[in-house]
């Protein structure tokens, strides 16, 4: 084999990875009889006929619940504000703590703080890098009200699990599925098994509307809430509903005509794009199989996993080379990103939510310590070493490949695999021309190599 290309040999591959094209023919059409009709929304903010949005809104949510056996869909301008929504519909209030794992987009955790909520971090499970449901039971306090299930890059989390504490507590379940659509825990739905769940629709996601999420519950009080909360609730709501719902005021958390109208032409994408995404994850899974240091998981029979991104799982020990090194040098063998979804390997994930400076500093609004001063004597732990999982996933275990989706074939999966192959042959080589002295405080993530495109 040829010298690694980190040590000036010929890569792998030059020719670019092919990029994705979302919007098709269907979606063009769809917007197009949007915006003859005139009608780009149909919402007022007042009870009435015009409350629930019009026509493609409507369809947009019931198309979701069909396909996907949901009772219930409300679709809102972004999933971010549909985990808000979901924080008021459950009841969250002022000094309550909600529980979140520390790995996942940081909107999972501050969406509590709109509500008051305080968030507390439970560690994940190495191997569905989702909410360890031991370390959660050991989070519960009596300010308790909510945890968050995030199904962690397409993986379904271990929900009977998590609802059995949760129920066993009286903790009310948030799923937060973004990035599992359509996927299936024991043959059911996710976001839906909890008391209400959702997904997003942001450009980067398996199927969008450019910015979009949708809420699905089995439950017509929490549907009702969430509709009250989306839409200036406080027009609409009856003395009763006043007297009995904790936060049923709102805001302007709709989705437009013309999103539902792709959405709807998006859904019928859904199911090809984790068919072709699951093929290629199965054939990269194989190859893995042989390479020593790098290890995958596989789900278990009757669950999902929609691969949002294809996660690795890497021992630095067994390869002879850090991590850092090693995505570095197969990056070397392929072509350059062009973006997030183009970038062949990328470490670590997400910095532990904890971490971050919100959170060391306790101030999330205004100059005191809000949302932490409603509940002085609540002070949740947030020093590093909370969470040795998330953490080591962050700093040495995980690496994630974003480009083990469609439309690559199974050829350049290979190339990426042959790439690694090639690396693992001549870690030590590389290591002795290079040296290897990582600092882990250097994680190059999934968004910094997109971030990083033309310079990498
Ligand atoms: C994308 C994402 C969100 C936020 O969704 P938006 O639609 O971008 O607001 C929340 N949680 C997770 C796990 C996500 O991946």
């Amino acid at each position: 084999m040829s010298q690694a290309a980190i040590l000036g040999g010929p890569p792998v591959r030059y020719r670019r990875f092919a990029d994705r094209k979302t919007m098709g023919e269907a979606e063009e059409r769809a917007a197009v009889e949007v915006i003859r009709s005139d009608v780009l929304s149909d919402f007022l903010g007042a009870g009435g006929d015009y409350f629930l949005g019009g026509a493609k809104v409507r369809g947009f949510e019931d198309k979701w619940c069909e396909m996907y056996g949901f009772k219930h869909g409300i679709s809102v301008n972004s999933w971010t504000s549909g985990l808000v929504i979901a924080m008021g519909a459950v009841g969250v209030q002022p000094g309550d703590e909600v529980i979140c794992p520390p790995y996942t987009m940081s909107a999972s955790a501050t969406a509590a703080i709109f509500y008051g909520g305080i968030p507390v971090f439970a560690d994940i499970e190495r191997e569905t890098l989702c909410l360890d449901p031991a370390d959660f039971e050991r989070k519960i306090t009596p300010r308790t009200r909510a945890v968050v299930v995030v199904h962690l890059l397409g993986r379904s989390a271990n929900m009977d699990a998590i609802m059995e504490i949760a129920r066993r507590h009286d903790v009310k379940v948030i799923e937060d599925a973004a990035q599992a659509p359509g996927v299936r825990y024991k043959g059911r739905p996710v976001g839906a098994i909890g008391d209400v769940g959702g997904f997003s629709l942001n450009f980067h996601k398996h199927i969008h509307c450019g910015e979009g999420g949708m809420l699905v519950t089995q439950s017509d009080e929490l549907a009702r809430r969430c509709q009250l909360i989306r839409n200036h609730g406080e027009n609409a709501v009856s003395p009763e509903e006043v007297a009995s719902t904790p936060n049923f005021f709102g805001g302007n958390y709709r989705l437009t005509e013309l999103q539902s109208a792709i959405g709807i032409a998006q859904l019928d994408r859904l199911e090809g794009y984790l068919e072709a995404r699951q093929r290629l994850a199965a054939h990269m899974a194989r190859r893995l199989d042989d390479m020593p240091g790098l290890q995958t998981y596989m789900t278990d029979e009757g669950d999902d996993h929609a691969y949002y991104i294809f996660p690795i799982w890497y021992d630095a020990e067994r390869v002879g080379m850090s991590r850092s090194l090693f995505v570095r040098s197969v990056l070397a063998e392929l072509p350059e990103p062009r973006g997030f979804e183009s970038t062949p390997l990328a470490e670590g994930y997400i910095k532990p939510l904890y971490l971050l400076e919100m959170f060391q500093q306790r101030r999330a609004m205004g100059r005191g310590s809000f949302p932490w001063a409603f509940a002085p004597e609540s002070a949740p732990d947030y020093s590093k070493g909370l969470c040795p999982v998330a953490e080591s996933m962050y700093e040495r275990e995980l690496i994630l490949s974003p480009l083990v989706r469609e439309p690559l074939s199974v050829e350049d999966i290979d190339d990426i695999a042959d790439a690694m192959e090639k690396v693992l042959g001549q870690a030590s080589e590389i290591v002795a021309k290079l040296g290897d002295d990582q600092d882990v405080t250097e994680v190059v993530t999934p968004i910094d190599v997109a971030n990083s495109r033309g310079t990498t």
